[in-house]
């Protein structure tokens, strides 16, 4: 496996004011594509610091990603630390002039006079097109390594990764991608899914290895298959431990694919929604709004959402659905008479109890014309995600009315 580093770049990484996502999302890339980061890295904004990791790290790696300080400002010191290190010459690149200029002339813009530093590249390098910003990327090689210099902001970072920069790895170093598979599931705990998938490696052969990966997206769990082992390993194999696997964690499943699966629940549900062509809408206490907000982020979402309500307190949502009683069932029932939806559906309850109710109660109802499905649940854990899991734990309903997992 050929070494490949990272090396993220910025005060705000090592003062502690920024999480450093770009790494994160770098080597989740490399690793789609068959590679590794065998370290992460990060330095300031001081030349001294990057021209030393830059030298340490070339002279050992095959290929090293960096990340941050292409801007114009003058704690952008990239290109300068990356000329120094390896003893090139800055110059300013027309090709990257007129990069940089075209993005601003394109928005019917002038080019202010700040940005044409960020054309002061080290000669030699090859450009590496940013799409979605100012700053254009770079690679150049090293003795036998080769650096790819992309922006710090993650948009623009991760676009040249995908455009520009994996491509290029890929060809120079010829990776196979391990075959995965990724199950996204809501409704079992971390343990449980473990529990249930034990041994499901018996019976492959000695050369093969099943590797399982577990990473929770609250309150989603999403469980990786990667098979390493043979190159030439019939695809096959990885679709039976997948089918396995899907039995046994039964009806939670709702999403089942290859190495990157991008759907959430919340879209599943609403493309379920969307193909029988119906329509939902929601009274939200529990959720705060939150099940609107997944509704919002999708494109099946916005065709199936029409609207609902939110409110702090379940008299307050009561009062202005007249519904019958403060239940979670007549809540949905007449949020969906309000706004002719086929589907309503109510999240009542609150992260902490008051007005004599309990904390982390959660009552949840979906109803449609012909069925009421409810449900009423205990999670004592944070606001934050007892709002999200109570727009969950409502969409689950909705998703036995519409779909057949039951
Ligand atoms: P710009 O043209 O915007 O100045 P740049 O290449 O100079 O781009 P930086 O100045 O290093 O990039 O970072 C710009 C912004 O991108 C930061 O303020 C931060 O919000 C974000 N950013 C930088 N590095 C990272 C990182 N490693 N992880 C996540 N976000 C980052
Ligand atoms: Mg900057």
């Amino acid at each position: 496996m050929p070494r490949i580093e990272i090396l993220t770049i910025g005060d705000e990484l090592i003062e502690g004011r920024l999480v450093d996502t770009n790494a994160c999302e770098l080597s989740d890339k490399l690793t789609g594509v068959g590679l590794r980061a065998r370290e992460h890295r990060s330095v300031g904004d001081d030349t001294a610091d990057m021209v030393e990791a830059l030298r340490t790290a070339a002279g050992r790696s095959e290929a090293v990603l960096v990340s941050g300080g292409l801007g114009p400002t003058s704690d952008d010191l990239t290109a300068l630390a990356a000329a120094r290190a390896f003893g090139l010459v800055i110059e300013r690149l027309p090709e990257a002039l007129e990069h940089t200029r075209r993005f601003f002339t394109e928005r019917g813009r002038e080019m202010p006079a700040t940005n044409e530093k960020q054309a002061d590249l080290p000669v030699g390098c090859t450009i590496l097109p940013n799409q979605e910003g100012t700053a254009v990327g770079f690679r150049l090689d090293a003795g036998s390594c080769r650096l790819y210099f992309m922006p710090g902001v993650p948009r623009e970072l991760q676009r040249m990764a995908d455009e520009s920069v994996l491509p290029d790895l890929r060809r120079r170093l010829a990776a196979s991608p391990p075959l995965v598979a990724t199950l996204k599931l809501f409704g079992l705990g971390e343990s449980e899914v473990a529990q249930r998938l034990e041994g499901i490696e018996e019976g492959l052969t000695d050369e093969l290895e099943l590797v399982v990966q577990y990473r929770a997206t609250f309150p989603e769990i999403h469980v990786r298959l990667v098979l390493e082992g043979d190159h030439g390993t019939p695809s096959a194999v990885l679709d039976e431990l997948a089918a396995t696997a899907r039995q046994r964690l039964g009806r939670h499943v709702f999403a089942v694919g290859g190495a990157r699966v991008e759907t959430d629940f919340p879209e599943t549900v609403a493309t379920t929604l969307d193909g029988a062509g119906m329509t939902l809408a929601a009274a939200e206490e529990a959720s705060s709004g939150a099940l609107a907000r997944f509704m919002g982020s999708s494109d099946a979402g916005r065709r199936v959402f029409l609207g609902g309500l939110v409110a702090a307190n379940p008299n307050v949502l009561g009062a202005q659905l007249d519904a019958a009683d403060v239940s979670a069932e007549s809540a949905a029932d007449a949020i969906r008479r309000r706004f002719g939806s086929t589907i309503g559906v109510a999240a009542l309850g609150a992260a902490d109890g008051d007005g004599g109710r309990r904390a982390g109660v959660l009552t949840v109802a979906a109803v449609s014309p012909v069925e009421t499905f409810s449900k009423e649940l205990h999670f004592p854990i944070d606001r934050d995600r007892f709002q999200r899991l109570a727009a969950y734990a409502a969409l689950k309903l909705v998703d036995r009315i519409v779909s057949n997992r039951g």
